[in-house]
């Protein structure tokens, strides 16, 4: 076992503690020396041991994973795990992906658009790119995922996809956007929607 399986492993209690992820939702993944390493299918992200945790290659054929049950049938990858690859494919800097539910990001992001209101969102999460409903699982839904730029993505009706350099930073970056989208929420509340000024933003950058 190595560092890639004990950080995802580590990544998926975090999130669910967050509360970013429920039940068997999510999924977790890595970019290894020559493969990728992805959660299972079909496994709380709460509860996953290092052994679960499948590696694939760049084309999604499996090269790891653990026999479980009576029948010894082979642990499966994420059923997003063509998503993943779509990104690591895209983007030769991404290293890490987390994607989750997160509850304001997803209705929010689904509804509208997920305007930065703070300089730390703005630093963080800006600019989001935004997928149309797609069922999935499919290899349309990747598709769409490997032809957007942003490090933050919402997939419309579904959830958050967000890549970094390491897990940590998706983490980060899914709490930020969820943040964010909770005080859109709030702001609403108040009818009012304090922007903040993204040309400036981007000038400190
Ligand atoms: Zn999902």
């Amino acid at each position: 076992m190595n560092g890639f399986r004990r950080d995802i492993v580590q990544c998926g209690k975090k999130i669910v503690d967050l509360g970013l992820v429920k039940a068997t939702s999510g999924n977790i993944s890595l970019r290894g020396d020559n493969s990728f390493f992805v959660t299972p299918s079909g496994y709380p992200l709460s509860s996953l041991s290092e052994e679960l945790i499948v590696e694939v290659d760049s084309h999604g054929n499996v090269l790891y994973s653990a026999s479980s049950g009576a029948c010894y049938e082979k642990i499966k990858p994420s059923m997003e795990t063509k998503l993943h690859l779509a990104v690591y494919n895209a983007h030769p800097t991404a290293k890490a992906i987390v994607h989750a539910h997160p509850l304001y990001a997803t209705i929010i992001g689904t509804i509208t658009e997920i305007k930065p209101l703070t300089y730390e969102a703005a630093a963080f999460i800006y600019p989001i790119d935004y997928v149309p409903p797609v069922l999935p699982g499919t290899p349309e839904l990747a598709d769409y995922v490997g032809k957007t730029q942003a490090k933050v993505i919402v997939l419309k009706n579904h959830g958050v996809v967000v890549w970094g350099e390491t897990l940590a930073e998706c983490i980060f970056r899914m709490q930020v956007v969820e943040e964010n989208a909770e005080q859109i929420f709030v702001a609403k509340s108040f009818g009012k929607m304090p922007e903040i000024p993204l040309d400036e933003v981007l000038k400190l950058s």
